[in-house]
């Protein structure tokens, strides 16, 4: 037998065979590809497609040039799309696949690096640059290829698997079939990432940041996946095996009544209300939250219905998406946060250029702001599906007043322009924003009075406070949610909203953990917002505590010099926590 440590990511047991993930490396990793040997008719299918998206990737990505350098400048971008169609080239690549039997990634390879080194014997700048571009023209389209082929594979997975990858990015946990999908394992990735977080939400096992000595597991080799201890095993004894399957049937056993004792109305043991409600990417996941006793959606992430596809979704395809969910909740809270792109998850038909530092850049409702094409439709869709129903806005990644001045001043265009049209929609749409940057926190005070809520997004407020990169193990050390620079920042923000009379939530992954929630209450958050899996334990936990305890509880953390001193304190409390 051998083992595999990581972080447990996402708690449950998992057994089964493997699916080895490697969409960058798929010529090289040929059993990953269970369609079994090459089909030359089915690679020249995958060529056409790709060289096809590829070309729409361009026209794009032109366009954008022309506007930002002028149109001399961007030219260079229709010279790569004339690549794409240059018969030469193409007979040769259809050649390789239709007589040397490779697939198209290689084809490709091969054939573009034939003619980039037929141009460099040519002595002349000018062809020496073409070359340069042949090859960048290359990686562009082995890279779709990559994607296309990769993806295709979690569309169709049709039988259970546990899906081993170096790391799954966010299309390619929008793309799989998830009912198929028993474990995750990833060599990389934190607590946090967005493996990780997908898998909490979907209640999928995972392990996570594991190393890349996991990738040499192989496509169908039977594993067990431990989402409680971070351990992952292969090669097991069937005495093992079964062992782990009856844990398997007792917590699925377990969680059935689970779900039924979590339907209740969250107070705590001396009467206080407060929200407990979920984190969603979707209607399927709202139905889930739902059976998991959720009073309602304090975070839907609405980049899902982004990400997966080959151009913008248009405001139609948005409102019954939105309008799906709100109609599972009912008039249960519906909380909608705006487009939150850029960082770690990108578009691939929006070219967001490339970035020193993403996770700093042009993202979330920067971008939307910079962007009307992209925002206004999506305020449309969110207005329209407010009707008869409890959906409220919130927009992500505010660092100042006058971001959420701008953003509301497009919302009340937004509006103007449905009430022209005659088109429905609810004018008391309650807004409120994400406090996830630290400048928001410190001027929570100046933001209140302009919003109906906050909600506090720790899994960033932390990166960006603590300076580290959140899907970084090298610096997971100091990724804590319970070090008392956050703790002063949370306290503040609440504060400061009660003030002036608006309610905090939390959104972030510290709102669902058991540990932290005491201490939150106490600190007077009035809604937590977690993965649905958390909620039946977080209920009980707070219906166990009442509000003194809970505050003095808050005010010796608060004491604490360092976050170990937190948790100490915070573990050694009597409380129920499973
Ligand atoms: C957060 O930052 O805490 C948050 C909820 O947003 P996301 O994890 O989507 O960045
Ligand atoms: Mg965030």
């Amino acid at each position: 037998m051998k083992e595999y440590r990581g972080l447990a990511a996402s708690a449950g047991i998992a057994v089964g065979p493997a699916l080895l993930y490697l969409p960058d490396e798929t010529h090289s990793a040929p059993s990953a590809t269970p369609s079994g040997p090459l089909d030359p008719e089915r690679e020249t299918c995958r060529l056409e497609e790709a060289l096809a998206e590829a070309d729409r990737q361009l026209a794009n990505v032109y366009e954008r040039a022309r506007g930002e350098v002028g149109e001399e400048a961007a030219a260079v971008f229709l010279a790569h799309q004339e690549f794409l169609a240059d018969p030469d080239l193409l007979d040769e690549v259809k050649r390789r696949i239709a007589i040397e039997h490779v697939a198209a990634e290689q084809a490709v390879e091969l054939a573009f690096e034939q003619f980039a080194q037929q141009l460099e014997t040519l002595e002349d700048d000018y062809y020496r640059e073409r070359a340069l571009d042949l090859r960048d023209v290359s990686r562009r389209v082995r890279r779709i290829l990559a994607g296309v082929q990769g993806q295709q594979m979690l569309v169709e997975l049709s039988e259970p698997v546990i899906v081993v990858a170096r790391d799954l990015t966010p299309s390619d946990t929008a793309q799989m079939n998830k009912k198929m999908v028993l474990g995750f394992c990833t060599a990389t990735g934190g607590l946090t990432s967005h493996t990780a977080i997908i898998a909490r939400i979907v209640g999928i096992p995972a392990v996570v940041g594991i190393g890349e000595h996991v990738l040499e597991v192989t496509s169908g080799q039977s594993l067990i996946v431990d989402g409680h201890k971070g351990l992952v095993m292969a090669g097991v004894d069937e005495g093992t095996a079964q062992r782990y399957r009856r844990q398997h049937d007792a917590e699925i056993e377990a969680l059935a009544c689970e779900k039924a004792a979590a339907q209740q109305r969250t107070v705590t043991a001396d009467g206080h209300r407060v929200e407990v409600v979920a984190n969603i990417a979707d209607a399927q996941s709202a139905e889930l939250a739902l059976e998991f006793g959720a009073e309602g959606v304090g975070l839907f992430r609405t980049e899902y219905l982004f990400l997966n596809r080959q151009s913008l979704p248009s405001e139609e395809e948005q409102y019954r998406e939105y309008r799906a969910v709100a109609d599972v909740l009912g008039d249960r809270p519906l909380i909608i946060r705006t487009l939150d792109i850029g960082g770690d998850k990108q578009l691939p038909y929006l070219d967001m250029g490339q970035e020193m530092n993403p996770f700093l850049g042009w993202r979330a409702i920067r971008l939307c702001l910079d962007s009307p094409e992209l925002f206004e439709p999506q305020l449309r869709a969110l207005l329209r599906a407010s009707v008869d129903r409890n959906v409220q806005i919130m927009f992500p990644m505010i660092a100042t007043l006058e971001e959420v001045r701008r953003a509301r001043q497009v919302l009340d265009k937004v509006k103007d322009e449905l009430a022209q049209e005659g088109i429905p929609f609810d004018a008391q749409t309650q807004v409120g924003i994400m406090i996830e940057v630290p400048s928001a926190a410190l001027m929570a005070d100046v933001l209140a009075p302009e919003v109906d809520f906050f909600s506090i997004g720790t899994n960033d407020l932390i990166q960006y406070s603590m300076a580290c990169d959140r899907v970084n193990e090298k610096v997971a050390y100091l990724y804590d949610p319970l070090h008392p620079a956050i703790l002063r920042l949370i306290k503040g923000v609440i504060d400061a909203a009660h003030v002036h009379g608006k309610w905090v939530g939390m959104c972030g992954e510290m709102g669902g953990d058991l540990e932290a929630i005491p201490l939150l209450l106490g600190l007077g958050l009035d809604e937590f917002s977690m993965n649905s899996p958390s909620i039946p334990a977080a209920k009980r936990l707070i219906a166990s505590l009442t509000l003194p305890q809970a505050r003095a509880i808050a005010k010796e953390a608060l004491a604490k010099p360092t976050a170990d001193e937190v948790r100490v304190h915070l573990s050694g409390l009597d409380l129920p926590r499973s």
